[in-house]
């Protein structure tokens, strides 16, 4: 069942267009991966799922028309957006982080399953949880960036370069981490750059070149794909 679909989708920066009628549908249970280069248009398009950037044509969610939602609106709906570059909280700690996550659930009680259940998909923030953030690893506030983004109960993650700038062994371990969460029940929109990897944990994968869609598969045959290969694959 789709659970996201984009439908010709143009986002604008002024007069800059950034997004081309961009077709994109996420099904319910699925890992889509959207890749490609720098500047060609992959956070503008998680942006306007978010409701952050100026744009025309349609976004579902949920059976929702959710078309330039304001961002707030967004996350409440079950769409936890985990930006580029992590923005955690740096001057607090992992529990803070976590519990900022969580900004509108109310029991204490949903609260601290939640974190039991984030500290089991990540056991580093648990051994962590009084550290403050900004003094982790890379790796380690991207970890707690994604477990942030579960604090709400999302139907749906959309994960923006989480491999950025993190050394390949910790790499490793996020992509092991999303294929987890995906096989749990989580469904995950990932950008990157790093098409080899996230291809290796897709079901389905865009290609995304100036700010339009070039090619559509499933992860397999984009692999394969010569295009692919050479474009993104060297
Ligand atoms: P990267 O991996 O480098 O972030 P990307 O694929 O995510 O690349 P976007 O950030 O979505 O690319 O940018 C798409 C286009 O929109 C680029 O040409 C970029 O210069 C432009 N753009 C992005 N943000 C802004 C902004 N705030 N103002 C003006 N132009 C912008």
């Amino acid at each position: 069942m789709s659970l996201l679909q984009l439908k010709q989708v143009e986002a604008y920066y002024g007069a800059i267009q950034a997004l081309r009628g961009v077709d994109i549908e996420v099904n319910e249970g699925e890992i889509v991966t959207l890749i490609g280069s720098n500047g060609a248009g992959k956070s503008t398009t998680l942006k306007s799922i978010c409701g952050q950037v100026k744009m025309k044509g349609e976004i579902w969610f949920n059976g929702k028309n959710i078309t330039a939602q304001p961002p707030h609106l967004t996350a409440l709906g079950g769409i936890a957006h985990v930006p580029e570059g992590r923005r955690i909280f740096p001057r607090l700690t992992v529990k803070e982080n976590l519990e900022m996550g969580a900004f509108s659930v109310k029991s204490k009680t949903v609260i601290k399953e939640r974190i039991e259940k984030a500290f089991a998909y990540f056991p580093r923030l648990k051994e962590r949880y009084q550290q403050v953030g900004g003094t982790m690893s890379g790796g380690e506030q991207q970890m707690l960036a994604i477990a942030r983004g579960l604090m709400m109960g999302p139907k749906i993650l959309l994960l923006d370069e989480p491999s950025m700038g993190l050394a390949p062994v910790i790499v490793d371990q996020i992509f092991e981490i999303i294929q987890e969460l995906n096989e749990t029940g989580m469904t995950i929109l990932l950008v990157e750059q790093n098409a080899y990897q996230a291809l290796q944990i897709a079901h389905r994968g865009y290609v995304i070149q100036t700010g339009e869609i070039t090619l559509q598969d499933v992860a397999a045959e984009l692999l394969r794909n010569d295009q692919v290969k050479e474009a993104y694959l060297a």
